[in-house]
């Protein structure tokens, strides 16, 4: 579904994504765990175009839409980017709802805006995502109306909404309590059940062990493994050793 190589990306002197390169295949889950600055969030803002890599390849579906050229990333013209858009959907920590639109028109602002969707099959189907939320009665209320959990599970129908061929999660527990981040755990683990294409930014250690099919340590702005989990768990190198040290 996903092809990056030789990723590269500076924020003024610092060096955040150093040669990166991986790939996601269908129906694969794909954890990226690291310690705090080691670039996870960079290289998920540059696989959905929320920021510019400055050298490197990219496509989706086969459809090349970065490629590297004298040591320059080149992007696609805007028309196959806008396309492109519809191919992944994003979840963040903070949820990113709209607060002044209701449940329902976050999430079916894109499917009837964006991709010119028929109004009643995209409501039809957003009532169906908020049944499989456990959120039925709430589609005409307001995100501030909402506890996190709530918030984060519209935000997951709102992702599904626009039917992604990969979806993203950038530590979408790290924002709640306990309680609400085994209910988010859950809905993610019932969408790898499902053969969702998902590539997760965690540091929930267990979960990421049990719903991955690959775990990727992150250290400093490189992919230091890329394994199984029970490879990475039972990791020879040192690097990955110490982190995996302090969850234990
Ligand atoms: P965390 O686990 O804390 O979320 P992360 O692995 O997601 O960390 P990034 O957010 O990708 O890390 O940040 C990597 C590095 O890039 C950090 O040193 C950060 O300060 C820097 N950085 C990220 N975004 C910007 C930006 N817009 N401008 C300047 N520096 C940035
Ligand atoms: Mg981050």
């Amino acid at each position: 579904v996903l092809e990056m190589n030789h990723i590269k990306k500076s924020f003024g002197s610092t060096e955040v994504l150093k040669d990166i390169s991986f790939s996601v295949e269908r129906g694969e889950v794909v954890s990226i765990i690291g310690p705090s600055g080691s670039g996870k969030s960079t290289l998920l803002r540059c696989a959905t175009f929320l920021e510019t890599m400055d050298d490197g390849s990219m496509s989706y579906l086969g459809h090349s839409l970065v490629t590297s050229k004298n040591g320059k990333a080149v992007y696609a013209d805007k028309k196959e980017i806008k396309e492109a858009l519809t191919y992944f959907g994003l979840v963040f920590q903070n949820f990113n709802l709209f607060p002044h639109f209701t449940v329902m028109k976050n999430i079916t602002d894109a499917p009837i805006r964006i991709q010119k969707r028929n109004k009643d099959e995209v409501y039809a189907q957003a009532r169906e995502l908020l049944a499989q939320m456990g959120l039925s009665d709430k589609e005409n209320a307001y995100p501030g109306q909402l506890s996190g959990g709530q918030q984060q599970r519209v935000s997951i129908a709102r992702a599904l909404a626009i039917k992604p061929n990969i979806l993203f999660f950038d530590e979408p527990t790290s924002a709640l309590d306990p309680e609400l981040t085994l209910e988010i755990l859950k809905v993610i683990k019932n969408l790898a059940a499902e053969k969702m294409t998902m590539v997760i930014v965690t540091h929930e250690m267990s979960f990421a062990h049990d719903v991955s099919n690959r775990m990727i340590f992150m250290d400093q702005g490189v992919i230091v493994e890329d394994t199984t989990p029970d490879a990475l768990f039972h990791s020879d190198n040192e690097r990955t050793k110490a982190f995996l040290g302090k969850y234990y």
